[in-house]
């Protein structure tokens, strides 16, 4: 990996220019330019041929500055620490820019988990949380779901810590099926806040919905809501994507039966479908396609100083944590296309595992109804707060966003102090 895709340099990139734009002092600086606490665990696992093999796996806590820290748990083969870094600093800005009580975290395993059975991927899951359950716990860090893993993989994480502590601990993990304490309205959380984002910049460029066509990379949990909101709100999604290649047809994909096709399928995969009129593209030809509105829903550093110039769309609302590329996002500024950034826009996630956070401290629970209009309420408010400050002094949405989000973490470090 190259300096320009390590996603921890570029998260420091990213910090570096906030804290210089905001003058921070270098001892702020230094706290919060570098993780706090990082843990690496190998460990063994049974597997169902009676052999055992190892396994390693991350969790980094960025800041606590704010409150106990959360983020998501990421199984993919190409994990590694600074990746985790990266994801772990994103979920504080992201935190303090909707200004819920957090600091920020990640977790990750290096593993391809369509190569476990789900025995094995079960035992996997299980002795990760109990390597990591000394960081864990609903006042101290609370995971939740990302790249590959889901509300099953939760509810063991959260069996796992509660037979330990020997009584059900609902609050040490969100994302949770609804029969164990999940919320509702958290599956569809994130997708829902970034298409949330796509209207909100259409109704500022006085844009009408109806038509609007959207290209969407990645067709997991955020991905696909995202598509599936969007058409609903009567834009037009004419690409999809996911790691198995790229799907177009420019009268509009049918978003619903291309989710029926993958809910049928393990890891929720497209290879395979097939509809009148549908191409079949690449996934580098995906990013290009003419179209109003880009949604990168998969990895890091998918639009970079390579494809920049190339991409067509006028909005990019980044689902994905990471998508774009520092250069890349020069190059997109310089031509004119707005970039809603990953720590506003799929910020929806983190919102309503908070409400599920607070919902399993409280043993009472919402309605589906009451979780999607606080969230749009929070979820909006941010953007607001970050295109009224990208207004008013010129900005990227980017660079308003670090300022505001950066901002109230200095702060809230500051007025902690240093301890001793
Ligand atoms: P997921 O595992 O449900 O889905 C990931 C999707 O990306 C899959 O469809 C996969 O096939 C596809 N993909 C992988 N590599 C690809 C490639 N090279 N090209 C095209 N598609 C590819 O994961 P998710 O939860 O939807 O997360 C997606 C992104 O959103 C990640 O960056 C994650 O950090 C971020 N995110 C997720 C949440 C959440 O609540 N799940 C919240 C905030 C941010």
């Amino acid at each position: 990996m190259s300096d320009q895709t390590n996603p921890f340099l570029i998260a420091q990139q990213q910090f570096d220019m906030a804290a210089e734009l905001l003058n921070l002092s270098d001892g702020i600086r230094a706290v919060l330019r570098v993780p706090q606490r990082e843990l690496t665990v190998n460990f063994p696992v049974k597997m169902d041929d009676g052999s055992t093999q190892m396994f390693t796996g991350y969790r980094v806590q960025h800041n606590l500055g704010r409150g106990p820290v959360k983020g998501g748990i990421r199984y993919h083969p190409q994990v590694d620490i600074d990746e985790v870094r990266a994801l772990a600093m994103w979920m504080t800005w992201k935190c303090a820019l909707v200004n819920i009580p957090y600091g920020g975290a990640k977790g990750g395993v290096i593993v391809d988990p369509k190569l476990l059975s789900i025995h094995e991927l079960e035992r996997m899951t299980r002795r990760f949380a109990s390597e990591i359950s000394i960081l864990l716990g609903p006042e101290k860090d609370i995971p939740a779901p990302d790249v590959n893993t889901n509300a099953q993989i939760m509810a063991w994480i959260m069996d796992t810590i509660s037979m330990h502590r020997g009584y059900t601990v609902r609050a040490v993990i969100t994302g949770k099926p609804i029969n164990v304490g999940g919320s509702l309205g958290r599956v569809e959380a994130t997708g829902r806040g970034v298409s949330l984002m796509v209207r909100e910049c259409a109704r500022r460029r006085g844009q009408p919905l109806e038509g609007m066509r959207v290209v969407v990379q990645g067709f997991g949990n955020v991905g696909s809501t995202a598509a599936i909101l969007l058409e609903q709100l009567g834009c037009k999604v004419i690409g999809i994507s996911d790691a198995t290649g790229g799907y177009y047809r420019g009268s509009g994909l049918d978003i619903a039966a291309m989710r029926t096709f993958t809910d049928r399928h393990s890891f929720r995969m497209l290879e395979g479908y097939s509809a009148p009129g549908v191409e079949r593209i690449s996934g580098t030809e995906l990013l290009e396609l003419d179209c109003d509105v880009l949604i990168p829903a998969a990895l890091e550093n998918q639009i970079t100083e390579q494809n920049a110039a190339r991409i067509q769309a006028k909005l990019i609302v980044e689902g994905a944590n990471g998508p774009t590329t520092p250069a890349a996002d020069t190059i997109l500024n310089a031509r004119g296309i707005t970039v809603v950034p990953d720590i506003l826009a799929n910020a929806g996630g983190v919102i309503v595992s908070y409400f599920e956070w607070v919902q399993g401290l409280q043993e009472f629970f919402w309605t589906e109804q009451d979780v999607n209009d606080k969230l749009e309420r929070i979820i909006v408010g941010a953007f607001d707060q970050v295109w009224a400050l990208a207004e008013q002094r010129k900005l990227p949405l980017r660079t308003a966003a670090y300022l505001l989000s950066v901002q109230r973490v200095a702060d809230a470090n500051d007025t902690r102090g240093v301890y001793p």
